[in-house]
């Protein structure tokens, strides 16, 4: 049996990837996703090494065969998206607005639009020391970001079948938009890394409710701890409202930065190793 661990964080910069790199360094073997496919982080940090890759199809767009174009302009017309004008040689041609809707074709009368696939993004298969990584980049501008995960997360099972391992690991993406669903739907455990700050608090109660709706039970690493010991009092008792556990602090520590800038993960940290031990433990005893 497969089981999927998501690390999420409510906001950018809490920690999360850092964590993540720790936590697939210290498990045997491991499938690992990257959800953030807007800035993929972990085959930097990990210095993976690409194994393959594929185009992702997010969506079909209209396309026109303008030989056979009357000019009508019912298209244009009908565009709830300014997708499609005329061009600099007078036919009529879609734009990169175009939303994939499939009106402009129901309404042609000359039947000359057609629906075609189009290229969003790249996904990747990428060699661990420990196992495999799925990754991808989204064209900057694109939609499809929460399809571009779900993809990835399904290659990832797949490789996990095929291979025999029994983890998968997911650094989702921060906040609670559609790629934050896309990458904790059918997980077995969320770990949030909350930063220990009123912004952090802030995100953490949105991203709380979100999983709570899914009901995937959460644990939480305290990141960034010690500089306002009453706030992190108040974070200890809305983690305990929103039915999560804390399971691990990490203090403010400016040479953490400096090392990750290093291509080093928290384990290189002998202040640190133990935490992400423990964590690690807890985790996988859950
Ligand atoms: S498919 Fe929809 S969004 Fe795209 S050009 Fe046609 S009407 Fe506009
Ligand atoms: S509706 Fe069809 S025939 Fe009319 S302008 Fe658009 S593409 Fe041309």
């Amino acid at each position: 049996m497969i089981r999927q661990i998501a690390v999420m964080s409510g906001k950018g910069g809490a920690g999360k990837t850092s964590v993540t790199a720790a936590l697939l360094k210290l498990l045997p073997e491991v499938v690992a996703v990257d959800g953030d496919v807007n800035a993929s982080n972990l085959p930097i940090l990990l210095s993976t090494q690409k194994l393959s890759e594929n185009d992702f199809y997010g969506m079909d767009v209209a396309q026109i065969a303008i030989e056979n174009c009357t000019l009508c302009g019912r298209c244009t017309e009908i565009c709830a998206f300014n997708a499609i004008a005329l061009d600099e040689q007078g036919n009529y041609s879609v734009n990169d607005e175009c939303e994939g809707c499939a009106a402009c074709a129901w309404v042609c009368p000359s039947k000359c639009i057609g629906m075609v696939p189009h290229c969003s993004g790249t996904n990747y298969l990428s060699q661990l020391e420990n196992g495999f990584l799925l990754h991808a980049d989204l064209v900057p501008g694109e939609d499809n970001s929460g399809k571009l995960i779900a993809s990835i997360r399904a290659q990832a099972k797949q490789v996990a079948t095929e291979k025999g391992l029994d983890i998968i690991l997911i650094d989702g993406p921060p906040g609670t938009s559609c790629q934050a669903i896309s990458s904790i739907t059918g997980v077995d455990m969320v770990l949030v890394v909350l930063e220990e700050s009123l912004s952090g608090l802030s995100d953490y109660q949105r991203l709380a409710k979100l999983i709570e709706r899914f009901r995937i039970p959460h644990l939480v690493l305290l990141n960034k701890t010690g500089i306002d010991p009453d706030l992190g009092k108040r974070i200890e008792g809305v983690v305990g409202e929103n039915g999560g556990e804390i399971i691990g602090r990490m203090p403010f520590d400016m040479e953490i930065p400096r090392s990750l800038s290093r291509r080093e993960t928290l384990l290189d940290m002998s202040d640190y190793r133990p935490v992400m031990e423990q964590l690690c433990e807890k985790l996988l005893s859950c």
